[in-house]
């Protein structure tokens, strides 16, 4: 059985004093919900901040991004290496507003996945198709070139460490959730889809969270799915309240 995986993604919201506040309130939210990995993934300004917060329980602190250089000449960046440094677990690639608002390729979110394995984090690489590509049928071909790209090469026990993130873009930040069906259809097809690149064993292990408007009120839904094996969660991660009842989630 995969353990679920809900991690928040704090974006580039809050100061320091409210960072960790809300990081004091997941420790505890994640206390209550033993069955469930939960994880965060502050501004990289406040992680040390937030992993002394979380140091000793059972929340895992990830950063939103790393670059494909374990070091170098690379003003403003942040290499995987100085994410393990300061505690974190896992990262963030590929997320669409790296995708489309700072442009970063297939072919680079790959690379991403690899530094940030070779620094012995957790990849969560986010895939999910536009508005457009869904409305003429593209969904899967876009999820499927993004896979490709990114664990194509990967030898099994690598790829078994990765997470996935199905997070449709015309679901991101607009209060318009994927039903749980259509959530559905897509990770199938996704897990369907590691199966052919990196066989079934894997495939069957690779825990695939769905992103996208996940609330308090539609986690209990999405997490019925057989393939959907948590949430990445913007908005409402930064909400203590509804983090804490998203990470309880209820399957009926
Ligand atoms: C995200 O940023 O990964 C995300 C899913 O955001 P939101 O939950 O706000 O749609």
């Amino acid at each position: 059985m995969r353990t679920p995986f809900i991690v928040g993604n704090w974006k580039m919201h809050g100061t320091r004093a409210e960072a960790v506040a809300l990081a004091g309130a997941v420790r505890k939210a994640a206390e209550g919900a033993p069955e469930v990995e939960v994880g965060v993934a502050p501004p990289f300004p406040f992680i040390e901040a937030v992993s002394g917060i979380c140091a000793g329980g059972r929340v895992k602190v990830g950063g939103q991004d790393c670059h494909s250089e374990a070091k170098g000449a690379f003003t403003g960046s942040t290499a995987g290496p100085m994410l393990r440094d300061l505690g974190c677990a896992f990262v963030i690639v590929g997320h669409s507003e790296r995708r489309h608002g700072l442009g970063e390729s297939d072919e680079c979110v790959g690379k991403k996945l690899r530094a940030a394995l070779a620094s012995g984090l957790i990849p969560i690489a986010c895939v999910g198709e536009l508005l457009e590509e869904r409305e003429r049928g593209a969904t899967e071909h876009v999820v499927r070139r993004q896979l490709q790209a990114a664990f194509e090469g990967l030898n099994a026990d690598l790829a078994g460490r990765c997470v996935v993130a199905y997070e449709p873009v015309w679901a991101i930040g607009t209060g318009r959730t994927a039903t749980p069906a259509q959530a559905q259809e897509v990770h199938s097809d996704i897990r369907r889809f590691l199966g052919r690149l990196l066989g079934d064993p894997v495939a069957s292990t690779v825990r695939i969270q769905y992103g996208g408007s996940v609330k308090a009120d539609n986690i209990d839904a999405l997490m019925t799915q057989p393939d959907i094996d948590g949430a990445l969660v913007g908005g409402a991660s930064l909400d203590a309240a509804a983090f804490t009842r998203i990470v309880q989630f209820q399957r009926s």
